[in-house]
C-alpha cells in the first residue's frame, strides 16, 4: 500500500495503546473515518519520567489482535535500539518519534529492520536536519521512509507546537519522499486538528496522522488533541472530498481478509 503521489493516506488511532477494547474502539473510529493505517503507541517517549510509558510489548500484542480484527496495518513508535527487533516483528510500519529524530543509533537500526520507517521531524530540527536524519536510514539500504511534520517549537504558546506548513512541499521537492502531516501534536487541542488537516491536505501532504479516543477524557495520554465519535463523520468527508481538488485519491483500508 504506497503512500505517496496521486494519493492521500489517512492513518488514525489512540496516541497510547490503554487497553484491548480501547484500541479496538479506536481502530474502529479511524476506519470509519477514512484510515487505511493503524496508528497507536507502545512504548511511549514521555517527557516526564512520572507519565505513563506505554504498555510494551503487552501494547504491540494488542495492537496485533485489532489489526487481525479491523484489517488495518499498524505503525507504532520504537523509541530504542534495543527494542527495534521486537517492534518490527509486531509493526508494519515503524514510527521514529520527534524526540528522538537525531538519535542516530535508532535510525540506523531502524534503517535495517526490514519495515517502513516513519520519521517525525524534531521539534528544533531545520528541514535539512530532518532529512539528514533520514539519510541514515536509507544508508542502511531501507528506502521506504515516510517523513512526517508534526510541529515546530517556536514562541507562539497557542499551539502545542507550531504546525510548519511549508516544511511539506520544501521536503518534497528537496527528498523525493512522502511527506505527511501530524495535525494532532501539531494542534494539540481538538478544535485545531480538523481545521489543520484541511490545510495540511491543501499544501499537497501525501497523508495525515491524527490522534482518536474512544473516552479522551479518561486516556493516559494526550486526550485533549484526541478526536471523539462526534468529529469521525467529518474527518471522513474531508478525507473523501479535498484529496481530489489536489489531485489525489484517498487510499481506501485494505479488505478484511475472510475468516474461518
Ligand atoms: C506520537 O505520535 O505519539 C508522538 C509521541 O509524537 P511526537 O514524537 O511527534 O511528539
Ligand atoms: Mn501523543
Amino acid at each position: 500500500m504506497p503512500i505517496g503521489p496521486g494519493t492521500l493516506t489517512v492513518i488514525a488511532g489512540p496516541c497510547a495503546v490503554e487497553t484491548p477494547q480501547q484500541a479496538l474502539a479506536a481502530a474502529q473510529m479511524a476506519k470509519a473515518a477514512g484510515a487505511s493505517l493503524l496508528r497507536g503507541g507502545a512504548f511511549k517517549p514521555r517527557t516526564s519520567p512520572y507519565a505513563f510509558q506505554g504498555l510494551g510489548e503487552k501494547g504491540l500484542k494488542i495492537l496485533a489482535d485489532v489489526r487481525a480484527e479491523t484489517g488495518l496495518p499498524v505503525v507504532t513508535e520504537v523509541v530504542n535500539v534495543s527494542d527495534v527487533e521486537l517492534v518490527a516483528c509486531y509493526a508494519d510500519m515503524l514510527q521514529i518519534g520527534t524526540r528522538n529524530m537525531q538519535n542516530f543509533a535508532l535510525l540506523q537500526a531502524a534503517g535495517q529492520a526490514g519495515k517502513p520507517v516513519m520519521l517525525k521531524r524534531g521539534m528544533n530540527a531545520t528541514i535539512e536536519e530532518w532529512l539528514m536524519a533520514a539519510e541514515y536510514i536509507a544508508q542502511r539500504g531501507n528506502l521506504d521512509i515516510v517523513l512526517c511534520e508534526r510541529g515546530i517549537r517556536t514562541f507562539e504558546a497557542a499551539t502545542r507546537n507550531t504546525l510548519d506548513i511549508s516544511a511539506v512541499p520544501i521536503a518534497q521537492l528537496l527528498s523525493h519522499l512522502p511527506v505527511i502531516v501530524d495535525p494532532s501534536h501539531s494542534g494539540g487541542r481538538r478544535e485545531l486538528v480538523l481545521p489543520l488537516a484541511r490545510a495540511a491536505i491543501a499544501v499537497g501532504t501525501d497523508g495525515i496522522i491524527v490522534d482518536v479516543h474512544p473516552h479522551p477524557e479518561t486516556a493516559l495520554c494526550d486526550g485533549p488533541q484526541a478526536l471523539v465519535g462526534g468529529d469521525i463523520r467529518e474527518l471522513a468527508s474531508i478525507a473523501q472530498h479535498l484529496p481530489p481538488i489536489v489531485g489525489r485519491t484517498l487510499t481506501p483500508a485494505p479488505e478484511l481478509a475472510p475468516t474461518g
